[in-house]
Formats: structure tokens, sequence, C-alpha cells
């Protein structure tokens, strides 16, 4: 049987546990996820495209189902070119919904084979994003429990 690989694609900068829950249970789900690392198009980057790979790469070391890769293209021509069907998205109660709905739809326009399946945020987490990581960070305040613990070591080398 055909293996079922979804992408979770996102800027991850930095990866939260908000996304670490959303790949957990896409596990479930899915035989294989591929983590794809966007290109931020936040002006306040924290890392590189690289260190975000790394990072999530040493975050799931252990994990054989999981695969970390980079791409600036189109989520759906890395999808075509993977032959990947699905695309797994993370759904926040805090304005995500029209976002995705919209990037869903241009995707399915674009190529009708890939289809988004979306997993509604644990209640824990729905006030997690990268950006307000970033904004606490820039402020100094302590973010160690919204990041896995690679990610915060890395986080803190960086000061
Ligand atoms: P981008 O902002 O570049 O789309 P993100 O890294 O913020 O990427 O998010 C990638 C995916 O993870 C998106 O589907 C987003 O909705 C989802 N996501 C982000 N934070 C959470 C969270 N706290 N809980 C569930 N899903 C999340």
């Amino acid at each position: 049987m055909n293996k079922r690989v979804a992408i979770y694609a996102g800027s991850f900068d930095p990866f939260t546990n908000g996304h670490h829950e959303i790949v957990v249970r896409g596990l479930e789900l899915f035989d294989e996820l591929v983590i794809l690392v966007a290109v931020s198009n936040s002006k306040k980057a924290l890392f590189s495209l690289s260190e975000r790979v790394d990072m999530i790469r040493e975050h799931y070391k252990n994990e054989t189902r999981i695969k970390v890769d980079s791409s600036e293209g189109l989520l759906v021509d890395y999808a075509t070119k993977h032959r990947i069907g699905f695309i797994l998205r993370g759904l926040r109660p805090t304005g995500d919904f029209d976002y995705e709905f919209h990037m869903a739809s241009m995707n399915n326009e674009l190529q009708p084979q890939v289809d988004t399946v979306f997993l509604m945020t644990h209640k824990d987490y729905s006030c997690v994003s990268s950006s307000a990581i970033r904004e606490i960070l820039a402020c100094g305040g302590d973010v160690s429990k919204f990041v896995p613990t690679v990610i915060y070591s890395h986080l803190k080398k960086r000061g």
C-alpha cells in the first residue's frame, strides 16, 4: 500500500509547542510527515532558513517518520515533485480560518490532486504563535514554556 505522506509547512521562526502538537497528531493520521520550512517574510526574523531546518531536525532526530526540508517555491509544486498528496495545517481560533481557507482554495485551483487537512489547535496552544514569541523575546521575556527544549537552548545561545 502507498504510504500516506503530508507536508506540514510554515516559517517556524521559531518552531513552537503549538507546531509540535500538530506534528504529533499528524503522525497519528499519516505514515510520514515532511516539515517544510519556508522563507520568513518577517522583518524581525530570528533565525535563517538553514538554522530553522537544523533546529527542527535536532528536535526530531529520533523520529524516523519525519523529514525536515526547506523550500522557496510553491507548496503544491513541492508536493507534486515529491508525489505527496496532503498538506497538513493547524487552525487557531484567532483569525487563522480566513487565511487558511483562501490558501487551501488557491492550492486546490493550482493542483487539485493535493488536498489540505486541518487540525484544530489544542486549547493549551491556541495563544501560541511564533510572532508572539518573537515579541516576548524582544522585550526580554521568558518563552521557555512555549517552545521545545532544543529550540529554547538555541534561543538562549542567541541571547
Ligand atoms: P506561517 O505563519 O508562515 O504560515 P507558522 O509557522 O506560523 O507559519 O505556522 C505553520 C502552521 O502551523 C500553520 O498551519 C499555522 O496555522 C499552524 N500553527 C501555528 N501555531 C499554531 C498553534 N499554536 N496551534 C496550532 N497550529 C498552529
